[in-house]
């Protein structure tokens, strides 16, 4: 059975001052839940702040990018060696705003996702599709490719130590959701790609959704077979809204 996580992406948000609150209420909420991981991912500024709130409290600390080099003169990067000796334990990858803005190919989120595993992170690759490609029905298409290329480069054994997003970019920060059955579809078509290759990954992986989730839509989607949890971006900088949505998750064990 997979244990349930929730992660909340705080983006390009917070100040030191507003994370005190936040952190801890998410901490101490966090505390009482059975049956599900709560991750944070703060900017990198921050990280180390934020390490600092959770200690004691099980929280686990996502960064939300890694260098695609190992240490040296890259000026303005962090190397995933950089994020663990930060205290981080995960790190998002092929975020679908890291694609659109700042070009970030298939190849290269592919050389991040061995180069977090490489530092002894969990990898949250991030897949999905944008508006147009649903419309013209590329949907699976497009998100077996994401998938795919971090199987060719890293092999199907790597997604013992990751999780996957499936975050339809059409929902990200739009208010608009995907319908449980609509996340539920591509959840499975992942997991069975996954599962001809190897039916113990499969069974195993976390496949999280991502796409507005919040408070009054997260336990309908946590009700499906396939979404072990979810990528939370606007609504984690809400301490009520996110500890709701982890409570959710608890529930729906
Ligand atoms: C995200 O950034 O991964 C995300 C899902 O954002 P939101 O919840 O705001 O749609």
């Amino acid at each position: 059975m997979r244990r349930k996580l929730v992660a909340g992406n705080w983006k390009m948000n917070g100040r030191r001052a507003t994370n005190i609150g936040l952190v801890q209420a998410v901490s101490d909420a966090a505390r009482e839940l059975e049956g599900v991981d709560v991750w944070l991912a703060p900017p990198a500024v921050y990280l180390l702040q934020v390490a600092e709130l959770m200690q004691g409290g099980g929280l686990g600390l996502v960064a939300q990018n890694a260098a695609r080099e190992q240490d040296g003169a890259f000026t303005g990067e962090i190397s995933a060696e950089m994020l663990a000796d930060a205290g981080c334990r995960a790190v998002l990858v092929g975020h679908s705003e890291r694609r659109s803005l700042y070009g970030e190919t298939d190849a290269a989120v592919a050389e991040k996702f061995a180069r977090i595993q490489a530092a002894g992170l969990v990898p949250v690759l991030c897949v999905g599709e944008a508006l147009a490609e649903r419309e013209a029905e590329q949907t699976v298409a497009v998100v077996l490719r994401q998938l795919g290329v971090v199987i060719d480069a890293c092999g199907i054994d790597a997604l013992e130590r990751a999780v996957v997003a499936y975050e339809p970019v059409w929902a990200i920060g739009t208010g608009r959701t995907a319908s449980p059955g609509q996340a539920q579809e591509v959840h499975a078509v992942l997991r069975a790609e996954v599962a001809r290759y190897s039916g113990a990954v499969a069974a195993g992986l976390r496949i999280l959704y991502g796409g507005s989730v919040k408070a009054a839509n997260a336990a309908a989607l946590f009700a499906e077979a396939d979404i072990d949890g979810a990528l939370v971006g606007g609504a984690s900088l809400s301490a009520d809204e996110f500890v709701a949505i982890a409570r959710a998750a608890s529930s729906a064990r």
